[in-house]
């Protein structure tokens, strides 16, 4: 199975966010080792930016877009927007959006170049929060939505903290370059 990340930017943006697109890549690479480790699923990955050209109909991109280029590469592969925009409906409580083999995040915009920090806290983990329900799901986990909900529930308003993992994705608790969910709790 493929996982394929795809970083959309604004065609006028695309230097200023090529630090985030670098992130992403190496994002994509700890999910890999993640999911084996959280959801015993080898998974191969591949990360790509999207670029949103000004002026044309790609400029009102919505949901509805993405799940139709999401069927036009192939459905048996499992796409995953950061998007720049939010889900104008979801059921997710953190900006994102799931079905089968397709997730969402509205990826927040660091407000400072190269604030690694910012990607970590408020885009890695909501990737998380998505990635968790579907490979819950697609493992045959009943309440692949409320589990994933109730830990969220904990991180926005129980202080729960986030797992870190190094550069090595190793857990670390000072050193952190990659943010998900807690996973104590998801026992498949
Ligand atoms: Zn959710």
């Amino acid at each position: 199975m493929l996982l394929h990340f795809i970083f959309l930017v604004k065609e006028e943006e695309l230097e200023q966010r090529k630090w985030e697109f670098n992130y992403v890549e190496k994002m994509a690479k700890f999910y890999q080792s993640w999911i084996r480790k959280t959801f015993s699923k080898d998974i191969e990955i591949q990360a790509d930016e999207m670029i949103v050209h000004s002026g044309r109909k790609f400029s009102i991109i919505d949901v509805p877009t993405i799940l139709e280029d999401h069927r036009s590469r192939g459905i048996d592969i499992f796409h995953f927007y950061l998007t720049y925009f939010r889900p104008i409906w979801t059921d997710c409580t953190c900006e994102g959006y799931f079905a089968d083999n397709f997730a969402m995040v509205k990826w927040d915009k660091s407000p400072q170049l190269g604030d690694i920090q910012f990607l970590m806290e408020k885009n890695c983990s909501k990737v998380s929060h998505e990635l968790a329900h579907e490979f819950l799901r697609q493992s045959g986990f009943k309440n692949y939505k409320e589990v994933v909900h109730d830990i969220w529930d904990k991180h926005l308003f129980a202080s729960l903290p986030f797992e870190y993992y190094d550069e090595n994705y190793e857990r670390t608790d000072n050193d952190g370059l990659f943010a998900t969910l807690d996973t104590s709790s998801i026992r498949l």
